[in-house]
């Protein structure tokens, strides 16, 4: 009897690791922070919370820029280091809640682009953002490989026919965000992950239970 109920336990075991990463949806476990209430120079142009994205959909209903406090405050600190030198950053995504994930996962099913949600984006975690680089002063953003969010060869941090100076826009964006602990992601030149993001959990919870 006792064989039954353990193989029993081990198939559900089994089961559930197949399904995928487990989703939190409670509020009280998620601790994260609005970005733009910390530093009012970024820029914001969060794109899934308006019709300008690959979907042609909004997906959020309001334009949040929460990430983990730690990622947060690591990203304030490449601002004010680019802001000394005439720059700023400007945020496309940051935090998405799961459910987002699914929706634009059945516009673009492929890995390369769009985290399958089954295994969960480091967006989903409150661990991700989506930026550019602008100049300081005219708010203008800097030539770059591509436009946010264009799936192409092109996109890659490696891509072989880049302009030069987008190249090097691209390459000194890098550079700041690893001195804060962000690396990018390789078939995006847009997206970075903040260190230690496994220890963050996978969350549903939608922008209006966490806040302005
Ligand atoms: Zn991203």
């Amino acid at each position: 009897m006792c064989k039954i109920v353990a193989c029993l336990s081990f198939m559900l075991w089994v089961a559930i690791g197949l399904a995928g990463q487990q989703v939190c949806t409670d509020v009280t476990v998620a601790k994260l922070v609005d970005v733009h209430k910390l530093d009012v120079s970024l820029l914001l142009d969060i794109r899934y919370a308006t019709t300008n994205n690959f979907t042609g959909r909004q997906i959020y209903p309001m334009a949040s820029c929460l990430l983990v406090r730690p990622a947060a405050e690591s990203l304030v600190r490449v601002n004010t280091k680019l802001r000394q030198q005439g720059l700023v950053l400007k945020i496309w995504d940051a935090y998405r809640p799961h459910s987002c994930q699914k929706i634009l996962w059945q516009v673009v099913p492929d890995e390369r682009f769009v985290a399958n949600p089954a295994r969960g984006s480091r967006h989903n975690r409150g661990c991700a953002v989506d930026i550019t680089l602008c100049d300081l002063s005219t708010g203008k953003e800097l030539e770059m490989p591509t436009a946010f969010d264009d799936f192409s060869p092109q996109a890659n941090r490696n891509a072989a026919d880049i302009p030069p100076s987008a190249r090097a826009n691209s390459r000194l964006l890098e550079a700041a965000m690893a001195e804060e602990g962000f690396t990018g992601l390789s078939d995006e030149w847009w997206h970075f992950d903040y260190r230690d993001w496994q220890q963050h959990p996978l969350l549903d919870i939608p922008f209006t239970a966490l806040g302005e």
